[in-house]
């Protein structure tokens, strides 16, 4: 029987790379939450729609269509926007509209519908908390700034995006804060996650880690 796993923390801990990585072992479906607020918060910026006007952005969100595909890219109205929607002014401009409650309301609803028929894993702030909190498995990931500040930096590096690691660290604290501090489901562990810091630990080492915590069900 498949369950539902819930990987929360804040950004770049390492939870949308070990959340890829579990889906493919155990032949389950990874679901990247923070891609469907990127999409929204580019598609905000391709519209010139001011990213604090809540009534605009929920009437956005009914007429686009944010799709993946088995390799993990992101489709934004069908345009491939993987790359897009990983640039530093995305990352800040997501932070600031993933703030508003409609737009909120709008993704969980898509996301509660996706894993309805359990053998998700997904990612995120608010997964165990808001979204899937019934999910049979919750991690609470953290990693210090500055580990996350290297593995970022690495990560655009990788994917020639043009970064610089002095803003990279700046921007990762200043969306802890805000992502930590904003009045609709801010991010916060759930009461029955199981926090696993991953600063000092290999990506194969928090596989294990959360392998062996996976609930046996008959
Ligand atoms: O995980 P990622 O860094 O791609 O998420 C980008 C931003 O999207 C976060 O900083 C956060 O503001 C928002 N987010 C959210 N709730 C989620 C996933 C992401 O508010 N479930």
């Amino acid at each position: 029987m498949k369950i539902n796993i819930a990987i929360d923390g804040p950004s770049a801990a390492g939870k949308s790379t070990i959340a890829k990585i579990l889906a493919k072992e155990l032949g389950y479906s990874h679901l990247d939450t923070g891609a469907m607020y990127r999409c929204t918060a580019l598609a905000s910026k391709k519209r010139g729609i001011d990213p604090n006007d809540e009534a605009a952005l929920a009437a956005m969100l009914d007429e686009m269509k944010i799709s993946f595909d088995p390799a993990g890219n992101v489709y934004l109205n069908n345009e491939d926007v993987s790359k897009q929607i990983r640039e530093n002014e995305i990352s800040m401009l997501t932070s600031s509209i993933s703030a508003h409650p409609k737009v909120r309301e709008r993704l969980v609803a898509l996301q509660q519908q996706m894993a309805r028929d359990k053998g998700f894993i997904m990612d995120g702030r608010d997964i165990g908390t808001v979204v899937l909190p019934d999910a049979e498995l919750k991690i609470y990931m953290v990693a210090s700034v500055k580990a996350r500040a290297d593995r970022r930096y690495k990560e655009y590096l990788e994917k020639h995006v043009e970064a610089d690691y002095d803003e990279i660290y700046r921007d990762i604290e200043q969306r802890d804060y805000q992502d930590m501090n904003r009045k609709t489901s801010p991010l916060r562990k759930a009461e029955d996650a199981i926090e696993i810091d991953t600063s000092n630990m290999t990506i194969t080492e928090v596989v294990e880690e959360i392998r062996r915590n996976i609930p046996t069900l008959s």
